[in-house]
């Protein structure tokens, strides 16, 4: 051990991998476009490994569905990777030792241990992209569940009846809380003939995108203002009943939406207390935004190397 931590993030269109010092400190990153292909995605991650100089042991996160031996069942935006034993492969290509996550599972490793969630026991992340996935630490241990699926908070039905989501089901959480979801109020109101505003700046109603509403809104424009709060209301119904499950301390969002805390942060504490069960009994969650941005994946996947070396 040289003491050097690597770590890759694969994402749906570029793969980031990071160099960090035992101490945390980031010493190198490279980052390159995610190949559609399962041979050259695991040459890619070897050649990443390799640049970045990795002793014994990688970590590598992946955006989908992987279990405990290190395959990658399937990943919604890398459409050609189904079943590839990711760990296996990636292992003999490098003759590294390699431990294969979930990347939101990864992501609340890196900001536990480096990010928002320093000090915190008990705690969730959420994560507000194009869908919602999420990880948990309770008890002071990163938690999987029993196949390495734990966390996919997205997939929580809140309205059986609800919009139609990509994984089959109706009104999954994440039509309504994912930033694609801010999106989808926002054009559901211009299509009611709100927000002319924005529609006059963007010419229709599907190139509104949730990021007008956020520049609008801290404008104080008041039906930009009122999306935020039905946005914020779907939020913090999946943050309340994630609360009543878990129990956490603290709640860390990132995604996207990170950098706009205050546009968001209170709308979503407001509807979160009005919500949660026993308010005046305990002690409430802290709810606070991520600090990593886009390096947790691959900070929390370089901690993958020590996180049950400890
Ligand atoms: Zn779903």
């Amino acid at each position: 051990m040289t003491g050097r931590l690597v770590g890759i993030d694969v994402g749906g269109t570029k793969c980031l991998g990071v160099a960090l010092a035992t101490t945390g400190e980031q010493l190198a990153a490279v980052r390159v476009p995610t190949p559609n292909n399962p041979d050259q995605l695991i040459a890619t991650l070897a050649k990443i490994a390799d640049e970045l100089g990795a002793d014994d042991t990688i970590g590598v996160a992946v955006p989908g569905l992987v279990n405990r031996d290190g395959v990658l069942l399937a990943a919604p935006n890398i459409t050609s990777v189904r079943m590839l034993p990711l760990r296996q492969q990636l292992e003999q290509a490098t003759g590294l030792k390699v431990i294969v996550d979930n990347d939101n599972t990864v992501a609340c490793l890196g900001e536990w241990r480096l990010g928002a969630g320093r000090g915190s026991d008990d705690l969730l992340l959420v994560g507000l992209g194009t869908g919602i996935g999420g990880g948990f630490v309770s008890g002071g241990k990163l938690q999987r569940g029993a196949n390495g699926f734990a966390g996919e908070f997205g997939h929580m039905i809140v309205d059986p009846d609800g919009i139609s989501c990509l994984c089959g089901q109706r009104g999954c959480w994440e039509r309504y809380a994912s930033g694609n979801g801010l999106a989808q109020h926002a054009r559901r109101a211009a299509s009611d003939g709100l927000l002319d505003a924005i529609l006059d700046q963007v010419g229709s109603v599907e190139a509104i995108h949730g990021e007008h509403i956020t520049v609008a809104a801290r404008f104080g424009d008041s039906e930009a203002c009122a999306v935020v709060d039905t946005y914020a209301g779907w939020v913090a119904l999946g943050l309340v009943n994630l609360t009543n499950l878990y129990d956490p301390a603290m709640i860390v969002m990132s995604g996207g939406l990170s950098g706009d805390a205050d546009v968001f942060l209170d709308a979503i504490q407001q509807s979160f207390v009005r919500r949660i069960f026993a308010t005046d009994l305990r002690p409430l969650p802290l709810l606070r935004f991520a600090e990593l941005g886009p390096h947790a994946g691959a900070v929390g996947a370089a901690l993958l190397t020590i996180e049950n070396k400890e």
